[in-house]
C-alpha cells in the first residue's frame, strides 16, 4: 500500500469472518471492485474445521439453520450445493441432565414452548406442578407494551420457573451462551414476543406456527433442521474465496483504524500503511470496531463498547468405539445452569454428523463456559479436557480413554445481546448514518447464528450496490 493511495471508488471489508465473506461474494457478483483485510493468516473467523487423522474437528459452529435461508443462499452461490450435509435424524433426540440423570425433552417441545400434551404428562424432567404451570400459559394473560424483558422474566411469566429453569435457560439460553437473566429476549427470540401478542399464547402461537407450515417442496433437496457441510463448515469459507478469486483478499494485515478522508475513508494498517475507499465494511467484533472508529466518532465508539460479550471453549474427544460401553442416546445433552455441573452440554458430533470420524471412532464435543463457569476457558488444554472427562464420569458413566483431544477457546467469541439491545443497536444504526460509504455487520448486531451473519453481509452489498 502507498502512503496516500488516491481515492478509489473501491470498498474495503475489513475481517474475514462469515458475514465480511458473505458481503464479498455478493459484492463480486454485482460486479464491483473490492479488497478484504483479514489481520489472521487466514479467513474464516468462527468457521474452522481442523482435520486430525480420519477425523473432522469443529472448532467452532458445527451448523446452519436452513430456516434463516441465507446461509443456504450463500452455499448456492458459492456453488456448494451438493455438499449440503443433513443431519442424522435416525439418532435425533435431545436429553437433558437433571437431578443425577438424563431426561429425553419431551415430544413436542418447540424451544421451550410445548405442544402436545401426553409426552409432557408423561415426562420425568418436569415435575406434576411444573408441568401444570406450563400448561396454564393457555390462560396467562399477554403483556400490552412493547417493553423489553429478560428471557428469565419473560419464561417465568408465561411458562413457569420450573420451565425457565429445566428446559429454556440449557437450551434457549445455551444457544446464545448467554445467561437469561439479563438475555433481552426481543433480540434472541423476537418471534415469542409476536406469538405472545398476536395469539396471546405462546402455546397457541406455536400449535398455530406449526398447522400453518407451508407443505415441504417434494422436489427440493432434503433439508433437517440442522444442515452442515460434508467436509465440515470451513468447506463454506474455502468454496467463498474459490469464489472471490484470492487477489481480494490480503490475510494477515490488521486494520488499525477508519478516518474521514474527502467522500470516503483512510484505512491505516498494522504496518503504517494507509489506503482510501469510497465505502468501508466493518465486518468486526463490536469490540474491535470501536476502536477503530474511536477517533472518528467517539460518541458511537462509545455506543459499541457498551455491547458484552462472552466466552467458552470446545473440547473435542475422540474415543475409540470399542471402549465406550454403553450406547450414548440422541444427539447429545444439554445441562442446566441449577445443576452447578462445569460443562454446559455435550454433542456425539459422528453420530449427529455423516464423515466426521472412521467407522470405529466416535468423536464427541464438550461446551464449556459461556452463561456459567466462564472463568474455565481461560485454564490450560489438559485442564479443560480433564474437566469434560470427570463431568462425562460424572453424567453418564463414560471412562474410557481418549485417543484424541483438541482443545479450543473463544475469548470474546460472542455477543450478548443484554436487555435493550435492539434499542442500542437503532442508536447505533442512527449514529452510522452520519458516516454514508460506511456499514457495520457481523454477529455484534442483529443475530448471531451464520444465516444472520451472512445476511448483515448481503444487505451491506446491496447498500453498496445502491450507492
Ligand atoms: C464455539 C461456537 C459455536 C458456534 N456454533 C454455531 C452454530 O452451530 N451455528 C451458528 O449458526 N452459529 C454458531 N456460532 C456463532 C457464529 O459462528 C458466529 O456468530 C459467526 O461465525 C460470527 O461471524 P462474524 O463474521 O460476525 O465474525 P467472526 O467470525 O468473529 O469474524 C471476524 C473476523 O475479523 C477479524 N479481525 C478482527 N480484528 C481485525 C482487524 N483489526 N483487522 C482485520 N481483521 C480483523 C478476525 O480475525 C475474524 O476473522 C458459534 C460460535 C462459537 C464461538
Amino acid at each position: 500500500m502507498n502512503e496516500s493511495t488516491p481515492l478509489t471508488k473501491k470498498t474495503a471489508i475489513v475481517g474475514g469472518g462469515i458475514s465480511a465473506l458473505a458481503c464479498a461474494v455478493d459484492l463480486k457478483e454485482k460486479g464491483l471492485d473490492f479488497t478484504l483485510f483479514e489481520k489472521e493468516g487466514s479467513v474464516g473467523g468462527k468457521l474452522c474445521t481442523e482435520k486430525v487423522g480420519g477425523l473432522t474437528v469443529e472448532a467452532g459452529p458445527d451448523s446452519y439453520l436452513p430456516e434463516k435461508y441465507w446461509s443456504v443462499q450463500l452455499i448456492k452461490k458459492v456453488g456448494l450445493a451438493g455438499e449440503m450435509l443433513c443431519s442424522n435424524d435416525e439418532h435425533k433426540g435431545t436429553f437433558i441432565f437433571s437431578r443425577g440423570r438424563l431426561h429425553p425433552l419431551p415430544e413436542g417441545v418447540m424451544l421451550m414452548v410445548p405442544t402436545m400434551i401426553m409426552p409432557l404428562a408423561k415426562s420425568s424432567l418436569i415435575s406434576w406442578p411444573g408441568k401444570l404451570r406450563m400448561g396454564m400459559e393457555l390462560f396467562v394473560p399477554p403483556r400490552c407494551d412493547l417493553k423489553d424483558e429478560s428471557l428469565a422474566e419473560f419464561v417465568t411469566r408465561r411458562l413457569g420457573r420450573e420451565c425457565l429453569e429445566r428446559i429454556a435457560e440449557p437450551l434457549v439460553a445455551g444457544i446464545h451462551t448467554s445467561n437469561p437473566d439479563n438475555m433481552s429476549v426481543m433480540a434472541t427470540f423476537p418471534r415469542f414476543v409476536d406469538m405472545e401478542h398476536k395469539s396471546g399464547s405462546l402455546i397457541r402461537g406455536m400449535v398455530a406456527a406449526m398447522r400453518n407450515r407451508p407443505a415441504r417442496d417434494p422436489s427440493a433437496p432434503p433439508m433437517t433442521y440442522f444442515m452442515s457441510l460434508k467436509e465440515g463448515m470451513q468447506e463454506l469459507v474455502q468454496g467463498s474465496v474459490r469464489y472471490i478469486g484470492p487477489e481480494r483478499i490480503r490475510t494477515g494485515i490488521a486494520v488499525r483504524s477508519v478516518t474521514k478522508r474527502g467522500n470516503g475513508y483512510r484505512l491505516t494498517f498494522s504496518d503504517g500503511a494507509t489506503a482510501d475507499f469510497a465505502a468501508v465494511v466493518l465486518a468486526t467484533p463490536s469490540f474491535v470496531t470501536r476502536e477503530l472508529i474511536g477517533a472518528m466518532d467517539p460518541g458511537l465508539a462509545e455506543k459499541l463498547a457498551a455491547i458484552a460479550w462472552s466466552s467458552s471453549a470446545t473440547v473435542s474427544l475422540a474415543f475409540r468405539r470399542s471402549d465406550i460401553g454403553q450406547p450414548l442416546p440422541g444427539f447429545g445433552f444439554i445441562v442446566p445452569r441449577v445443576e452447578n455441573r462445569r460443562i454446559n452440554a455435550c454433542t456425539w458430533s459422528s453420530i449427529k454428523w455423516a464423515n466426521r470420524a472412521p467407522e470405529d471412532t466416535l468423536l464427541i464435543r464438550g461446551f464449556v463456559g459461556g452463561g456459567h463457569h466462564e472463568e474455565l476457558v481461560s485454564l490450560g488444554d489438559g485442564g479443560l479436557v480433564a474437566i469434560v472427562r470427570e463431568e462425562l464420569r460424572g453424567i453418564i458413566g463414560l471412562t474410557a480413554e481418549p485417543v484424541v483431544a483438541k482443545v479450543y477457546r473463544w475469548f470474546q467469541g460472542m455477543p450478548k445481546y443484554t436487555v435493550g439491545h435492539l434499542e442500542r443497536i437503532a442508536t447505533i444504526d442512527e449514529r452510522r448514518k452520519a458516516h454514508p460509504g460506511l456499514y457495520l455487520i457481523g454477529s455484534s448486531y442483529r443475530g448471531i447464528g451464520i444465516g444472520d451473519c451472512v445476511k448483515s453481509g448481503f444487505d451491506a452489498a446491496a447498500a453498496i450496490a445502491a450507492l
